[in-house]
């Protein structure tokens, strides 16, 4: 099996550091890009895509073409535990790579995840439920059963140096997401921290005790400071300012959040409500005209900028037995 002929199966960046770009068939983000370096101990990949024949095909046809194969790969570094990007590595280790490095944090998410063996699904469900969106069970995605659940043999701290890469923690697109930083060529590896057209989910997926946007704000400032040669990220191409980017991405959600606010000012509403008075995608779709799906992400979102509002006391949050309403703090 190949990879679909569309997509040039790997690109030199330079500086020893090769683009593979690993299939999502399917999926309208159509690749994730690994990239393999080579260090003076071996090589490094960092993400692998999700567990499937035509992703390992196409990592290996990538491989082959640097001269390598996937025995060769001495380490495999995570940004984040998303199945696109950590779905292969059980595979990998399987079949040779020793090394397998992520944060801390998405660690213990895919571990509790494990331990309550699939009940996420009916947790969530009840979630976006008592938030206003009805689910059906139909919508299920089966994006777990593409990876393995493989342990890491380290993990990956904030400022550590693994090999020519020093790992910077960027939570907020997921828990615990690493972005690294090539110490010999000055890129970045953004994964799926900061990307260009697109812009990175942030959501609150459940009654969690966590502030995801408050968190990638913060951690979207910390990249912007970088001084870097460029950008590198898990989807799409790689761009050169990465400055400019985040500087962007930090407009928009701020504009969100005033859109979040504004939603409210004729009284308190259920975050389904909430998403229903913005709009949606870059064409600016109403709410009622996403898929499903979408709608999920799109409340989840929408929640995790209420919560962000909430601890900064813009927002309160009333919680009836069915319904979690929001609502302005006026002063
Ligand atoms: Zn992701
Ligand atoms: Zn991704």
């Amino acid at each position: 099996m190949s990879i679909p002929s569309n997509l040039p199966p790997i690109t030199q960046i330079g500086d020893r550091i090769v683009q593979i770009r690993l299939p999502m068939t399917g999926n309208p983000m159509r690749y994730i890009n690994g990239y393999l370096l080579e260090d003076d101990d071996g090589l490094t990949l960092i993400d692998c895509g999700w567990k499937a024949d035509d992703v390992l095909a196409a990592l290996e046809e990538g491989l082959a073409l640097c001269g390598h194969t996937v025995r060769d790969v001495r380490r495999l570094l995570i940004t984040h535990f998303h199945f696109d990007h950590y779905g292969l590595a059980g595979t990998l280790i399987g079949a040779g790579v020793p090394e397998l490095g992520m944060h801390e944090r998405d660690w213990a998410f895919l571990r509790a995840r494990r331990e309550r063996r699939g009940d996420d699904d009916s947790i969530v469900n009840a979630w976006l439920e008592r938030n206003g969106l009805p689910v059906q069970p139909e919508d299920d995605d089966d994006s777990w059963d593409r990876f393995d659940y493989v342990e890491p043999t380290r993990m990956v701290e904030d400022g550590e140096h693994i090999g020519r890469l020093r790992a910077m923690f960027t939570p907020g697109h997921s828990p615990g997401h690493l972005c690294f930083v090539d110490t010999v060529s000055g890129r970045t590896f953004t994964g799926d921290h900061v990307l260009d057209p697109v812009t990175p989910h942030v959501g609150m997926w459940h009654d969690a005790s966590r502030d995801a946007m408050g968190e990638y704000v913060a951690s979207l400032r910390t990249v912007g400071a970088l001084e870097t040669t460029g950008a590198l990220p898990a989807h799409g191409e790689a761009f050169p300012d990465l400055a400019r980017r985040v500087d962007e991405l930090l407009a928009h959600e701020a504009t969100r959040e005033t859109d979040v606010l504004h939603a409210l000012d004729d009284g308190p509403k259920t975050a389904t409500e909430v998403a229903g008075a913005l709009r949606w995608r870059r064409r600016g779709d109403r709410f009622d005209q996403l898929h499903p799906e979408h709608q999920q992400f799109a409340v989840a979102e929408t929640l995790a900028h209420l919560e962000h509002l909430r601890r900064r006391n813009e927002v309160t949050r009333t919680d009836a037995p069915a319904r979690i309403t929001w609502a302005r703090v006026l002063v």
